[in-house]
């Protein structure tokens, strides 16, 4: 159970989430009857810690940004739990829940479309302020000018709008709108895809500095290992709505278990050209949310399928020889 709001939650724990699903309806028909769920996260748990990231890993459609939304309470829940320092989110009545989305942001995959056009750069960062009633007047042009120094962008950019600056400046401009209520937990959905390989390290080591200089904690969500495991202090791989492992970072990369999971680092390019590394590719689609597998949601895909895999589901368990490295393989079991 999550704790009530006037219990002190785990020191280390920033964030829980527990028994998570998002269903979406699927309706037919002239009254829109519903006919399905769409199961875009079925029961996903972890938890995060103070200054720390997690990295969310899958391909589109795994139900990552869902998951990420769902925390936010921007996509209503269908079950299970999430708590922020004790708190729980669901319960929260709404001027409850406008203070604690000062401390809970978010910085969106497209800084083309993310950023209100016909707003100046001032008036993008600072609109948080204002909304929240943190600052104005030349109170609020210090803030904001203090926001651009920190992401390594002139405050003189203030008065400029969005289609004047470059892919990675306005991810800067996010970041910066993001940092204005001082947050303590910001999930990065997908910060860095839309970006130039460059300009990615870039942003990632921006990130990185920024949580040290404020101790904030990331919910890192993404479709490329290499990028996430870069980042990140724990993986969690997601497939089909599910967690399918979760590991230490390095770990993960180390000796990645899961079938999904190697398959995804296999597709990761060679640092080197006389690295050896074998190349693992899933068989057919992904699946359907919609009408998803029985048994492992994985196992139409699996190289290495037992004749087990269609009727039963593997649990999420500790590896035997690694406890801190949960997978959900019958392999493993
Ligand atoms: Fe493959 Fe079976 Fe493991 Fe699923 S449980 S990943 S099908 S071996």
């Amino acid at each position: 159970m999550i704790q009530p709001a006037t219990n002190q939650p785990a020191a280390d724990t920033l964030l829980t989430v527990r028994g998570l699903k998002t269903y979406f309806p699927i309706r037919r028909g002239l009254f829109g009857r519903t006919v399905g769920y769409i199961r875009a996260v079925d029961g996903v748990s972890f938890t995060l810690g103070p200054g720390k990231t997690l990295g969310l890993v899958g391909e589109s459609g795994c139900g990552k940004t869902t998951t990420g939304r769902t925390i936010l309470r921007l996509i209503p829940a269908t079950a299970g739990e999430v708590a922020f320092e004790g708190r729980d989110v669901f319960a929260l009545a709404p001027e409850a829940m406008r203070r604690l989305r000062e401390d809970m942001q978010i910085i969106f995959q497209d800084p083309y479309g993310s950023l209100n056009p016909r707003m100046t750069v001032g008036g993008i960062i600072g609109e948080p302020l204002r909304v929240h009633h943190r600052a104005r007047g030349s109170d609020l042009a210090d803030r904001v000018a203090d926001l651009l120094r920190r992401v390594g962008l002139s405050p003189d950019c203030r008065n400029r709008y969005p289609h004047e600056f470059s892919g990675g400046q306005r991810q800067r401009i996010g970041v910066a709108r993001a940092l204005a209520l001082e947050p303590k937990f910001i999930i990065c959905d997908e910060p860095v895809s839309a970006l130039d390989v460059s300009i990615q390290a870039q942003i990632l080591n921006l990130l990185e500095r920024l949580q040290a200089e404020l101790g904030l904690a990331y919910l890192f969500i993404a479709h490329d290992l290499a990028v996430v495991s870069h980042i990140s202090d724990h993986v969690a791989v997601m497939y089909l709505g599910r967690i399918v492992e979760q590991a230490p970072s390095d770990r993960l990369y180390a000796n990645p278990l899961h079938p999904y999971t190697r398959c995804l680092m296999s597709a990761i390019p060679r640092s080197h050209p006389d690295e050896d590394r074998e190349r693992i590719v899933p068989q057919g689609e992904v699946g359907s949310a919609a009408n998803p597998p029985t048994g492992c949601p994985f196992h139409p895909r699996c190289p290495w399928a037992l004749e087990r895999c269609p009727r039963e589901v593997p649990a999420l368990v500790p590896a035997s020889d690694d406890p801190g490295h949960m997978v959900a393989c019958h392999l493993h079991t």
